[in-house]
């Protein structure tokens, strides 16, 4: 079988392209392990875990079991009135992996969705109490929380596209990233931003949302735990909810399995995706206190006003269960060590070279930052070419590999990066 790449290029969209200069995409036949193989035979090394999902590596056994048997009993039942044992299941583990005050599970069907709901649990927590006007976000530049308008809204105000859509979107207040590195000494000036935001318009904010310790696609930045903790005070001392969006983050990613455990600090709502399912299906959640959820059910609506057609898929929550046990029994937290060790060496160094402006590592995360954007379709072909799956995107050249990755498939993508520095 030979896809189709010009009906490809004339008919499908691709994330962020054009249909009148369409980038040129490569067929994928098949993919196992760390590997994908393009249709002319060509094999790839994966960096990207096709977007932080795929932590376990493709085509995995453990998975495939769990889908085929999953879908001889029931691909899918609507959620409204009935219920089953791997949506339950699913919610036994994540509140139970989670910190003791997030009890409360809504399963949405994607990042985007799930973020949509915790905005939505924030202001009708707050219209709950009779706090009307309380229906403003705060967030952070540099961050991202999905497509869809309400997350959208609270994505990086320039980098985020909002211009373009600033008559429709919902206005909300934006604090300056943290600059701390994760391993440096914190500086509570980092916090005077947030600090401002909050003592000037507390009273008209919901929530602070934020990537706890690694803002993702907003620029792949690595900051200091403590500035949580920090935030977690000026929340409390507010009377502000805070979200946090693990999409990127959760799941072993950074060291931890989850990263508000580098802080220690649990929030009031906290969002899941991306690696929920191994990368096989679509599928969040989104978790949330006890005090919330009462808050919220105890008001006017007495419901959360929230309900897809496919909520708790349950294809998609019993490959979850089987990846988030896999992911449990795998001893991931010495794999993610081993990764990062390995990309501090072979990656820090290339910060020396001229094009290049910063690199930094965090767990089984590896930036290269580079002083100019790169030729996204050139530099793609260029590495496809020396046999890896790295999809740059601006001025960041990035790995998040799968978990299963061996040495010295992450010193060919590295090596890859560091060809790229040192010819460009
Ligand atoms: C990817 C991502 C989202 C959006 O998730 P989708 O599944 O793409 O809708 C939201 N927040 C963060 C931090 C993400 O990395």
């Amino acid at each position: 079988m030979t896809t189709d790449l010009a009906f490809d290029r004339d008919h499908l969209w691709h994330p962020y392209t054009s249909t009148s200069k369409p980038l040129p995409t490569f067929a994928v036949a098949s993919a196992k392990g760390v590997r994908l193989t393009l249709e002319d035979g060509r094999e790839l090394v994966d960096g990207m875990s096709s977007w932080w999902a795929a932590v376990h590596g493709y085509n995995h056994p453990v998975l495939n079991q769990a889908a085929k048997d999953q879908i001889d009993r029931m691909a899918h039942v609507m959620f409204g009135g009935l219920t089953h044992e791997p949506a339950v299941e699913l919610g036994k583990k994540l509140v139970a992996l989670t910190p003791d005050p997030l009890e409360k599970v809504f399963l949405a069907d994607s990042g985007s969705v799930s973020v949509e709901v915790a905005i939505k649990m924030a202001l009708q927590y707050w219209l709950s109490q009779g706090h009307t006007g309380k229906d403003k976000l705060l967030a952070l530049r540099n961050g991202y929380h999905g497509d869809t308008f309400g997350a959208m809204a609270a994505c990086d105000p320039v980098n985020g596209m909002h211009s373009l859509f600033s008559g429709v979107l919902a206005k909300h207040y934006f604090a300056e990233a943290p600059q701390c590195p994760y391993d440096s000494d914190f500086d509570t000036e980092d916090l005077n931003s947030i600090q401002q935001m909050l003592a000037d318009h507390h009273q008209e904010i919901a929530a602070v949302i934020l990537e706890p310790v690694v803002q993702g696609a907003g620029g792949m930045r690595m900051y200091h735990p403590t500035y949580l903790k920090a935030v977690r005070a000026l929340c409390d001392q507010y009377g502000v909810l805070l979200i946090f969006d693990e999409i990127a983050t959760g799941f072993g990613r950074t060291g931890k399995l989850f990263a508000l455990e580098h802080a220690n600090v649990c929030p009031d709502i906290l969002c899941l995706g991306k690696a929920i399912t191994g990368g096989y299906m679509t599928l969040a959640a989104t978790l949330c206190t006890g005090q919330v959820a009462a808050g919220i059910c105890d008001g006017e609506a007495g419901v959360l006003m929230h309900g897809p057609t496919f909520m708790g898929n349950p294809l998609a929550c019993a490959v979850a269960n089987a990846s988030i046990q896999l992911l449990l029994d795998s001893g991931w937290q010495e794999k993610v060590a081993a990764i990062e060790a390995q990309l501090k060496t072979e990656l820090l160094p290339l910060k020396d070279l001229s094009p290049v402006a910063d690199a930094r590592v965090l767990g089984a995360i590896g930036v290269m930052e580079m002083k100019e954007p790169v030729a996204m379709e050139q530099v793609q072909a260029h590495f496809v070419e020396q046999g890896v799956w790295i999809r740059p995107f601006g001025k960041l050249v990035y790995i998040m590999p799968p978990f299963v990755i061996e040495p010295e498939d992450l010193s060919k993508l590295t090596g890859a990066m560091r060809d790229l520095a040192e010819g460009s």
